[in-house]
């Protein structure tokens, strides 16, 4: 996956501000923050979409949960309140074809979904 960004940044070819990893998980600051805390998780395996895991692919959503909950904990918002977003595919918004998962918080998320 040579050119996925996403693979880069989990090869180190592409520098990000990491704040957790794991065997599985990478997460790192977003470039363009939607909210005061906004953290992308991948898997450091290249899957497509949600659309695309298979039951390794449920392994690494199952370490990307976890991973989530651990990155919350990090930036205080655990008690707080956060949101966790997967977008799939182009009329859920998504833009890198590389699975990935947004944690946002740090303020007071709007009431509506979409
Ligand atoms: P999505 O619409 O779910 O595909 O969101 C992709 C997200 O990746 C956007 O919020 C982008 O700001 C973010 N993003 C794209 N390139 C980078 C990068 N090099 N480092 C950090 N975040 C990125
Ligand atoms: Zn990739």
């Amino acid at each position: 996956m040579e050119e996925c960004i996403f693979c880069k940044i989990a090869a180190g070819t592409i520098p990000c501000r990491k704040v957790y990893e794991d065997e599985r998980v990478l997460a790192f600051e977003d470039i363009q923050p939607m909210a005061p805390i906004h953290i992308i998780l991948i898997p450091r395996r290249h899957i497509d979409t949600l659309m695309d895991a298979d039951a390794e692919g449920m392994a690494d959503l199952q370490a990307m949960m976890v991973a989530a909950r651990a990155v919350a904990r990090l930036k205080e918002v655990d008690a707080r309140g956060f949101r966790l977003v997967i977008n799939c595919n182009e009329e859920g918004g998504q833009v890198v074809f590389h699975l990935h998962m947004h944690l946002l918080g740090g303020r007071k998320l709007r009431d509506g979904l979409a």
